[in-house]
């Protein structure tokens, strides 16, 4: 039907508060009261030249192209374009004014009825055409035209004018019906949704109105024209269809078909313009799903499509009417809305989280994805789309970093922190200014105490936040080609650092990411690096975590394969903690695993734990691998650990990281062995 407005927005059910219903009643009434005027100046003057035929004939294909309106094209629910307004106007001119009413009220019903759409919606449209329709044919009957078009052959210059200003008043009036209960139903201006849709109903609707003349002159010059007509309509409507995709297209999100970043902005703007320049109270939830890459990576793109889409449907339904939604990008979305004073934001986040989170079925099967919101509200915040979406950024990569679920920009704003790019954007020039630095941890041997190897951790020192936890930034430059840089920094200069210290038998341990293992020239880059500095490959260890085996298998296997046959050891970090803990074992050759810190942690008071633990180190006994215990920070944890055979020990309970000079005099102190692991601790757990 006529809803052509929502092009930038898909305008979701009217909302059924009282203003949409008001103004829907409003509509009906005046709707019935020009049926009245109509029918009055119809009954008491019936027009006998009309041409019968030619009514049926426009009524059953108005009856066509409004039941099928799918045929045509659909924008959401809001809007959908059709033919109908071409060959109901034509029903107006060919001289029943009540005819062509009843039967566009008829077909928008039966319309809407195979639509599923809700009975205010239904009621509104069918008083929308009804009204604007009989306002058109009093327009006509103010000319005085009530008969036949064409006079002789020809049409009058009254005919002519009455015709273009009866179209006008219907395509005026449909227009100003929309955009009312549209505003309505945002709460904004009747500007708001005007500014939004005029171009496209002008192009659309008055472009059908305009054909309308066409057809009935043809058919009252000859109905053989009118097939002739009918193929030139469709191909001109075709067209304009086209052009209204395209525009579709550009605007939105086409996995989702959620609005995109740049009209979500446009959009977002509109929301905030106020009349007298102030920005409008309006939240801004910035939305990131947890763990969709795994998603991708393990359960293949399908799905992960899949689940996007599921998202985002659901998210279209559980929002207000009068929000509205984007994806941005990736597996991140956005949903501004008008605030409502009365109603606690976080509260009202957190239950946008719970409901998001709930299991939905994807191709059947049921799925459920963890997410991060971060909360800004303008004015507060910002006033801009832009200024808004970065404090909502800052909030949501806190809420990430913390697995808090929710943050708002207010409580992030007074610690100061910086948003991903910022903090990007800092990091990419944290090199040189030489505000990284490097930790050394020691891992010592269980049994002996003897310091073996120490592990290198990324410190970095800015200057306005002060120290900031590689595990903040090191995710973050993962995703770019800084990671590059950040490897060779600390690459280089730890191994310059321990060919410093007199141990000459002191092994060094490096993190290094995925991103590094997939690059090629990354074995030769570590070979040669240690040659300059005169380290021996097998002093040398690097690790790596199971996620990033993951991730491109074949690749890090190239990568993982030449260092060892070099002499560089290899450890998998955090082990127990991916997914794939024992194909990572079976497909890779290597030689020691880290025992992640969340197991050793709870070991003193958690036997599952120390279940776990042992049969890890048992594991890795038969496999003939190594064990190191990460994140050991008391006596009683460490003395657990010697029961169960495992090798080497890392925590704060023997150090905490060091830089190189500190770590010189403790070596110093502590040599030949670190003085804890002489306890003989008791027995905890037997058997
Ligand atoms: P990781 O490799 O598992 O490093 C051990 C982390 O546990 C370090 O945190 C260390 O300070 C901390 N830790 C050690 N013992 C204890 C303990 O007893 N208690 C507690 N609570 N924590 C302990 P840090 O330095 O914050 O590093 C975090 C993670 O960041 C590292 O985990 C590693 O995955 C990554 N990382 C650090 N430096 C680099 C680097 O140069 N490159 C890469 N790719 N990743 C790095
Ligand atoms: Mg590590
Ligand atoms: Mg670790």
């Amino acid at each position: 039907m006529p809803e052509s407005v929502p092009m930038t927005q898909r305008t979701r059910r009217l909302a059924g508060d009282h203003a949409v219903l008001g103004f829907v009643a409003l509509v009906t009434v005046l709707a019935c009261l020009v049926t009245v005027e109509v029918a009055q100046l119809e009954l008491a003057a019936p027009n006998s030249a009309v041409n019968w035929w030619a009514f049926a004939l426009f009524a059953l294909l108005l009856l066509v192209a409004e039941s099928r309106p799918v045929f045509w094209l659909r924008f959401g629910e809001g809007g959908e374009i059709t033919p109908g307004w071409a060959f109901g106007f034509a029903l107006l001119l060919l001289g029943s004014p009540l005819g062509a009413m009843v039967c566009m009220a008829a077909a928008t019903l039966i319309s809407d009825s195979i639509g599923h759409k809700s009975i205010e919606k239904v009621t509104f449209n069918v008083a929308q055409v009804t009204l604007a329709l009989g306002l058109g044919a009093l327009v006509l009957a103010g000319f005085g035209l009530s008969g036949p078009m064409l006079a002789n052959g020809d049409i009058s210059f009254t005919s002519s004018l009455g015709m273009i200003v009866a179209g006008v008043v219907v395509l005026v009036t449909n227009c100003i019906l929309l955009f009312a209960v549209m505003a309505i139903s945002r709460g904004v201006s009747l500007m708001v949704p005007a500014r939004e849709g005029w171009l496209t109903s002008i192009s659309a609707d008055g472009a059908l109105l305009a054909v309308a003349p066409i057809f009935v002159v043809a058919v009252e010059y000859s109905l053989l024209l009118l097939p002739l007509l009918c193929v030139t309509s469709f191909i001109v409507f075709s067209s304009a269809r086209q052009a209204m995709r395209q525009a579709h297209a550009a605007s939105h999100d086409q996995l989702t078909q959620l609005l995109n970043r740049a009209s979500f902005v446009q959009n977002l703007e509109r929301l905030l313009a106020n009349d007298d320049g102030t920005a409008e109270p309006t939240t801004l939830l910035l939305i990131d799903l947890d763990g969709f890459k795994e998603v991708n990576d393990r359960l293949g793109h399908q799905t992960g499509d899949g689940l996007l889409q599921a998202f985002a449907e659901r998210l279209e339904r559980i929002i207000p009417s009068t929000a509205i939604a984007a994806r941005l990008g990736g597996d991140e979305f956005a949903v501004a809305l008008r605030r409502d004073e009365s109603v606690d934001q976080l509260v009202m986040a957190s239950d946008l989280l719970t409901r998001l989170s709930a299991t939905m079925p994807v191709h059947g099967f049921p799925m459920s994805v963890g997410m991060s919101i971060g909360m800004a509200f303008a004015p507060e915040h910002g006033r801009t789309a832009e200024e808004l979406l970065g404090c909502a950024d800052i909030a949501m990569y806190r809420a990430k970093r913390c697995h808090t679920g929710v943050e708002t920009y207010a409580a992030v704003g007074a610690s100061r922190e910086l948003g991903r790019l910022g903090l990007l954007g800092d990091l990419s020039a944290a090199i040189e200014l030489e505000q990284l630095t490097v930790g050394y941890q020691p891992v010592v041997r269980i049994d002996s105490g003897r310091t073996e190897s120490v592990e290198a951790l990324l410190r970095w020192e800015h200057p306005t936040f002060g120290d900031i936890p590689p595990g903040e930034f090191i995710a973050l430059a993962e995703h770019t080609e800084l990671i590059g840089p950040l490897t060779s920094f600390i690459l280089d200069r730890a191994v310059r650092d321990i060919t410093l210290l007199e141990r000459s038998d002191l092994s060094l341990a490096v993190n290094v990411s995925a991103r590094n293992l997939q690059d090629r020239h990354f074995p030769d880059f570590v070979l040669s690096t240690l040659e300059a500095h005169g380290l021996a490959p097998q002093r040398l260890e690097i690790e790596i975590t199971e996620s990033a085996i993951a991730n491109e298998p074949e690749r890090s296997r190239f990568a993982i394969d030449t260092l060892r046959e070099s002499g560089v050891r290899v450890a998998i970090d955090d082990f127990g903690t991916g997914y794939s803990s024992f194909s990572s074992l079976r497909d890779l050759s290597v030689d020691r695993l880290k025992i992640d810190r969340s197991f050793i942690a709870k070991m003193a008071s958690g036997p599952k734990d120390v279940i776990l633990v042992r049969s890890i180190i048992n594991l890795a006994g038969y496999l003939g691998l190594e064990t190191v215990a990460e994140g050991i920070e008391d006596d009683a944890t460490l003395g657990i650990l010697t029961e169960l055979g495992c090798e080497f020990a890392q925590g704060f309970l023997i150090s905490k990281p060091m830089r190189i000079a500190q770590l010189r005099t403790w070596m110093a102190e502590t040599s030949p062995a670190f003085p804890a692991v002489r306890l003989q601790p008791e027995p905890i757990f037997t058997s």
